[in-house]
C-alpha cells in the first residue's frame, strides 16, 4: 500500500508518498504560499524522474492537494500510475486535547473534535483540517487518519500535566500540561529500547532539539512526563521562543515598554531564545560559528540553552529514578556534537560519559557512551512521517 502524508500549514502544505511494503518515501515535495498565489516542489524519489518547481495558482488547500495528485500520478513526475494506489493518507495533526492518546480514523465526530481544540492550537489545528477537509473533498473514498503531536504525552500522570493555579481553570478550559513533538518522542524511544535489548521498565529521556524543542521522561515506553506544556512555549529556551520564564517578567516587560498582551506573546515566541539572547540568529549553525568567532552573546545564548538541556534531564532523573539512556534527536540533537559533549559533560555527576569519537557521529542511530558510562547515550534519527504513515496503515487495515 502507497501511505500518503500530510503535514498542513495556513499557506503550505508538505507531504510525502511512502510504499509501504519497503517504508521508503517514493515522492515528496511542498506547497507554498496557498491562498497567495502558489508554488509547488515535487521530487520524485524513484525511476529517475525529473523534480518539478513551478509558481502555480493554489487558492485554497483543495487546489494543492489536487496539484499534488496530479504530479503523483503523472506520465512526466509521477512515481504511481493510477490515484487508486494511494490507499489511505495520514494527517499530523498538532492538538488532540484531552480526547486523542492514540491516532484516528478521521470521521466527522473526529473532525469536530479537532474543532474543538482550536482554543488549544489557534494556528496549527485550523491549518490542519484544512488540509484534512481538502483532502476529503479531492480524494472522496479514501480513508484518512490523524495522528496528533500531543498524543503520546497522553500517559502523564496528573501530578505532571496538572498547574499550580486555580483548578478551576483546568475543569473549565482544559489548562493543563499536554507536551508536543509526541510522535519523535514515541519513534526515538521506541527505538532505544530496541538498542536496550527490549529491556522491561526501561527509563529513556528522549530530547528532541531543533528549532523547537522539548525533553520528555520515558517510562516502560509510556511518557510520563515532557518540558513542553499547554502550549509549545514552554520549557527549554529554543530558537526564537523563550521557554520557561518567571511569568511576572510579562507584566514587568509590558509596563517598561508600552506593549500588549498580544505583543508581549509575539516576543515570546518570535524573538526571544538563542535568538534574542545572541541577538545573532534562531539558527544554532549560525549562533557556533559566531561563538566560535568570539561573540560573547552568541556564546552565552549556547551556553543557556546547553545548560537549560541539562538541567531538565538531570530532573527527569528524579522523575524516572535514574536513567537507562538518554536519547539526542532532531536537527541539533543528531547534528551538534558541541551540544552533545556540553550536555554530557554537565551530567558527569550522574556517571554519564561519552566517546569523544563516536560523538562525531552524525545522521545515524548510534550508541555513543563509553562501556562504564552508567547510563547509555543514543544519537537516533527521528523519523515522525514515518511513525504517521506506519499508524495510517494499521489503522485502514484494521
Ligand atoms: P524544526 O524544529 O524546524 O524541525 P530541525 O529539527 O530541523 O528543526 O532543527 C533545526 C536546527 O538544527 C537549526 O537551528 C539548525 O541550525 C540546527 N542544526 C542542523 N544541523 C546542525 C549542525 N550540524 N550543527 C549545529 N546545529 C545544527
Amino acid at each position: 500500500m502507497n501511505v500518503l502524508i500530510i503535514n498542513a500549514g495556513s499557506s503550505s502544505l508538505k507531504y510525502q508518498l511512502f510504499d509501504m511494503k519497503t517504508e521508503t518515501v517514493i515522492a515528496k515535495g511542498q506547497c507554498e504560499r496557498i491562498g497567495i498565489d502558489g508554488h509547488l516542489k515535487h521530487s520524485p524519489l524513484v525511476g529517475g524522474k525529473p523534480v518539478y518547481e513551478e509558481d502555480i495558482d493554489l487558492p485554497t488547500h483543495s487546489e494543492a492537494i489536487a496539484a499534488v495528485l496530479e504530479k503523483l500520478a503523472s506520465a512526466e513526475y509521477g512515481v504511481v500510475s493510477d490515484l487508486n494506489e494511494i490507499g489511505a493518507v495520514g494527517h499530523r495533526v498538532l492538538h488532540g486535547g484531552q480526547k486523542f492518546s492514540e491516532s484516528v480514523l478521521i470521521d466527522d465526530a473526529v473532525i469536530s473534535a479537532i474543532e474543538d481544540n482550536v482554543p488549544l492550537g489557534p494556528l496549527h489545528n485550523p491549518a490542519n483540517l484544512m488540509g484534512i477537509r481538502a483532502c476529503q473533498k479531492v480524494m472522496p473514498g479514501v480513508k484518512q487518519v490523524a495522528v496528533f503531536d500531543t498524543a503520546f504525552h497522553q500517559t502523564m500522570p496528573e501530578k505532571a500535566y496538572i498547574y499550580a493555579i486555580p483548578y478551576e481553570y483546568y475543569t473549565k478550559y482544559n489548562v493543563r500540561r499536554y507536551g508536543f513533538h509526541g510522535t519523535s518522542h514515541r519513534y526515538v524511544s521506541g527505538e532505544a529500547i530496541k538498542m536496550l535489548g527490549g529491556k522491561k521498565n526501561s527509563r529513556i529521556i528522549t530530547c528532541h532539539l531543533g528549532n523547537g524543542s522539548s525533553i520528555a521522561a520515558i517510562l516502560d515506553g509510556k511518557c510520563v512526563d515532557t518540558t513542553m506544556g499547554l502550549t509549545p512555549l514552554e520549557g527549554l529556551p529554543m530558537g526564537t521562543r523563550s521557554g520557561s520564564i518567571d511569568p511576572a517578567i510579562i507584566e514587568f516587560v509590558a509596563n517598561h515598554e508600552g506593549l500588549s498582551r498580544e505583543e508581549i506573546f509575539d516576543i515570546l515566541n518570535k524573538k526571544s531564545g538563542v535568538l534574542g539572547i545572541s541577538g545573532v540568529s534562531s539558527d544554532f549553525r549560525d549562533i557556533e560559528g559566531a561563538a566560535h568567532e568570539g561573540n560573547h552573546r552568541a556564546a552565552l545564548s549556547l551556553d543557556v540553552f546547553r545548560y537549560n538541556v541539562a538541567k531538565y534531564i538531570g530532573s527527569y532523573f528524579a522523575v524516572l529514578g535514574g536513567a537507562d539512556a538518554i536519547v539526542f534527536t532532531a536537527g541539533l540533537g543528531e547534528n551538534s556534537a558541541e551540544l552533545r559533549e556540553s550536555v554530557a559533560n554537565q551530567l558527569s555527576g550522574f556517571g554519564v560519559k561519552i566517546d569523544a569519537e563516536k560523538n562525531k557521529t552524525r545522521g545515524k542511530q548510534i550508541d555513543i557512551s563509553t562501556p562504564d558510562s552508567s547510563v547509555k547515550v543514543f544519537i537516533i534519527p527521528t523519523n515522525e512521517e514515518l511513525v504517521i504513515a506506519r499508524d495510517t496503515k494499521s489503522i485502514v487495515e484494521k
